[in-house]
């Protein structure tokens, strides 16, 4: 299978052959048709299995620019995390016009703040920030098209569930949620079943 065979959208496409990858992993191949459909997706994969590309694609390619909306909220465990998520998702959104900002603790709020209202499309961050960021009224979720729990096991790990649940409870219903996890314990089943759509597809 090639990348032109998933469905995605030119922009997209060439950004992925600027970064030079040729053929897709396992886990793109699988989630990348699932996610253009529209559907709600578990993906049971660890790091390095091309995960962030299996859900930046499709994200960035039914992404319209539209100024002063946030569109995609992602969750990330760690600083590091967001910060390697949001370059991925830069590099395929070249194209695209897209705007990608990574918000996370120890670091300074006054610019995440100044970085997403100067027209972010995307936020990419730790649960404790976003929660901060929601709660200043700088982010708001009432319009996201998608939401994202990134290694959602190390979320819930590091005791991030009740952050998650408000932040959740922001977003509007009427969205796609993706949930990437190693592992699948009992309660990360628990959180897909209270927050994603019953026909959600499940790829490993
Ligand atoms: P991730 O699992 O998303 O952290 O990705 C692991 C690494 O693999 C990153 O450096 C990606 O840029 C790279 N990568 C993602 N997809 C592919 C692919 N289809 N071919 C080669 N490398 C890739």
């Amino acid at each position: 299978v090639k990348f032109t065979e998933l469905g995605l959208g030119e922009e997209v496409l060439r950004a992925i052959e600027d970064m030079g990858f040729e053929n897709p992993s396992d886990i793109q191949r699988d989630a990348i048709p699932v996610l253009m459909e529209g559907h709600d997706l578990i993906g049971q994969a660890q790091t390095g299995t091309g995960k962030t590309l299996a859900f930046g694609a499709p994200i960035l390619s039914g992404m319209e620019k539209t100024r002063g909306q946030i569109k995609a909220i992602m969750l990330t465990p760690t600083r590091e995390l967001a910060i390697q998520v949001s370059e991925e998702l830069k590099r395929i959104s070249k194209y695209k016009g897209i705007k990608t900002t990574a918000v996370y603790g120890g670091s300074s709020i006054q610019d995440q703040i100044r970085a997403i209202k100067s027209n972010t499309d995307i936020v990419v961050g730790t649960p404790g920030r976003v929660l901060d960021l929601i709660r200043r009224r700088v982010i708001r979720l009432e319009n996201i098209e998608y939401l994202v729990l990134d290694e959602a096991d190390e979320m819930l790990n590091m005791g991030f569930l009740d952050d998650i649940e408000e932040i959740v409870r922001n977003c509007n219903e009427d969205r796609q949620t993706l949930l990437f996890s190693a592992t699948m314990p009992d309660r990360i089943k628990a959180l897909a079943r209270n927050y994603m759509k019953p026909d959600l597809k499940h790829v490993k």
